[in-house]
Order: C-alpha cells, then structure tokens, then sequence
C-alpha cells in the first residue's frame, strides 16, 4: 500500500490543506495506533472478518461472530467497516429502522488505483497531489516527489486514480495500463507516448476497489448516520458517517473521535447495562 494525500478542502474556510505521509500507511499511520492500544492494555487482531452480528431478544448486540468461528462480545460495539459491509451484515430485525434503511442511499463506487514506474524523471510533475483534466485520471501524484520513502531523483513513480472506473473495474490491468498510458500522452505529450517510446515503464501495479466511498448524489448527506445508533451499545464509525468532510481519510478519523465522544457520553447508560447484564448471569 502506498501513501495516499490527506486532505481537508471543501469545507476548510482558510485554503486547501494537503499533506502526504512520508511511508506507507500500515506502517506510518495502522502501526502507532496498533502500539498505543496494545500499550493500553488492548489487542489488535488481523484477519478477522465479521460474519454476523448475532442479536439479544431486545434487539441489541449478543455479539459479533467472526469468519474464523471466534465469538466477540462486549460492553460496546463499533462497527467501523465501510458502508457497503454494513449493509450487508445488518441483521433482518434492523432494516426496517429508519436509521439503518436512510443507508441504503449510500453506495459505494468502484475506483481503480495505477501505480507506474517509469525508467526517467518527468519534468512536469510537482511536490502536490494534481488533478488532471484527463476524463479518467482524476487526481494523481509524482511520489519519487511527494514522498521521503519513495523519493528517487532519476525516475518517477505515478500513482493516479483511475475514475470513474464503473466501465473498468472487471477490465484486465493491461488495458487499465493502456488507457491510462493513453491519457498520459495527452498530460506528458513531450515525455509519454503511448507507443511506449519514450518514457518507458518499469513495473506497474493495478488495485481494484469494487466498492470504495460512497458517490455523493443529490439528498444524500441526510442520510449519513449519527454515530450514536438507535440500537444501545452499537455505535458506527467511518466515513461515511456524519462529520464535516466528505469520505476521507480525514473524515474517518473525525467520525471516530465523535463516536469515541458518543460512547464516552453514554457511559452511565452503558455501565448500568453492564451490571443489568451481570446480574441476570448470576441468577442463571
Ligand atoms: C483508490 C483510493 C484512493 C483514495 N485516496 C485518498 C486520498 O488521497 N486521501 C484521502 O483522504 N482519502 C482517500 N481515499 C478515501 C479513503 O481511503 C477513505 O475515505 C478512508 O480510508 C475511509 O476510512 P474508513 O475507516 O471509513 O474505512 P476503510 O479505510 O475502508 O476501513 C474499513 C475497514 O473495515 C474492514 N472490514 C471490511 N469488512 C469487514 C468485516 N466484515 N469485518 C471486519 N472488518 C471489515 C476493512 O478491511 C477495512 O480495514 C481513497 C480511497 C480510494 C479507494
């Protein structure tokens, strides 16, 4: 995985802020976050996809059962996957709450990721993520730029998103590699042709998210859910849930910290479940 650009545009009031990190996500931004749980006492497991989340009769979380037949239960739940798994996983007697059903108006869109290497520098990239104004290239980077960990003086190394990709995304990477070696000619026309016969690549790497973040469409921010559910002890997180970014990395955490916020809020109300929840074990 690579860096990826965080950013906070639209709804800053003082300019655009852009930033890259200078190593790769897993390492740079999952692994100090893995170190200070752990530091806390807490555990961090991989691997281990939710299948169901299994129901009490009143309606709240019994608990999560994971792909790898492992039980998790809790005093609180947060389900922080993207929308498109929530959907998926909402438990029958849910989807009639109006909460869960305004979510149907969120889907994800596929968007595909180029990764390219060439064998020289190009001359017109900067230290910035830029938007393109080729149709398919919606904004891309120079990393051996932008990026201390890929940071090469003699060649560069595009990273560009490919969207819309709806027409692309079961395509081979090969005529992924094609097209956007086409609309490269027209951004580099004195340094990339199509032909391959003047810059030419390395190695590429093609990612494909079938559903990635939700597609802003008309009337669709009402139906961002509050991170606070109507459901006791489950709380949402992620993107798509109500903050003042649209999906991004920036958002997500946002939405984290006010789910965090929520649950804190609600501590009384979730602690006295807990001892309600004791205290109808011990009479079993
Ligand atoms: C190609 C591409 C480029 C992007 N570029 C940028 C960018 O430059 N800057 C920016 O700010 N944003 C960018 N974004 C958007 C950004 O990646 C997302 O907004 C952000 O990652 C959302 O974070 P999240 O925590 O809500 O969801 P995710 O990051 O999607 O995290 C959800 C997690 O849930 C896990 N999960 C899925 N199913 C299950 C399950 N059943 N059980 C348990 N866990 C599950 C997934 O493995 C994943 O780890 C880009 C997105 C794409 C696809």
């Amino acid at each position: 995985m690579k860096s990826r650009p965080v950013f906070s545009c639209p709804e800053e009031k003082h300019g655009s802020k852009m930033a890259f990190l200078d190593g790769n996500p897993p390492e740079r931004l999952c692994l100090p976050i893995v170190n200070h749980i752990q530091s806390l006492g807490g555990e961090v497991r991989l691997n281990s996809r939710i299948q169901k989340i299994e129901l009490n009769k009143d309606g709240t979380v019994k608990n999560f059962l994971l792909n790898n037949g492992n039980v998790i239960e809790g005093d609180v739940y947060v389900f922080a996957t993207p929308v498109d798994v929530l959907k998926l996983l909402l438990p029958e007697d849910w989807k009639e709450i109006p909460y869960f059903r305004k979510l149907e108006k969120l889907v994800g869109v596929p968007v595909i990721n180029v990764h390219i290497w060439f064998d020289r520098k190009l001359k017109n990239t900067y230290d910035h993520l830029l938007f393109s104004r080729s149709p398919l290239l919606s904004v891309y980077a120079d990393m051996s730029v932008t990026c201390k960990e890929y940071y090469d003086p003699n060649r560069s190394m595009l990273e560009l998103v490919f969207a819309p990709a709806e027409e692309w995304i079961s395509k081979s990477d090969q005529e992924i590699i094609d097209a956007t070696m086409m609309e490269l000619t027209k951004l580099f026309p004195d340094e990339i042709s199509a032909d391959h016969s003047k810059a030419k690549i390395l190695k590429y790497h093609v990612v494909k998210t079938p559903r990635s973040v939700y597609k802003t469409v008309p009337d669709c921010e009402p139906c961002r859910p509050l991170q606070r559910s109507p459901v006791e002890g489950f709380y949402l997180a992620g993107d798509y849930t109500k903050q003042k970014y649209l999906a991004s990395m920036e958002g997500a955490v946002l939405s984290g910290k006010f789910c965090a916020q929520a649950i804190v809020q609600d501590y009384e109300l979730l602690a006295s479940r807990g001892q309600k929840k004791l205290a109808e074990a011990s009479l079993l």
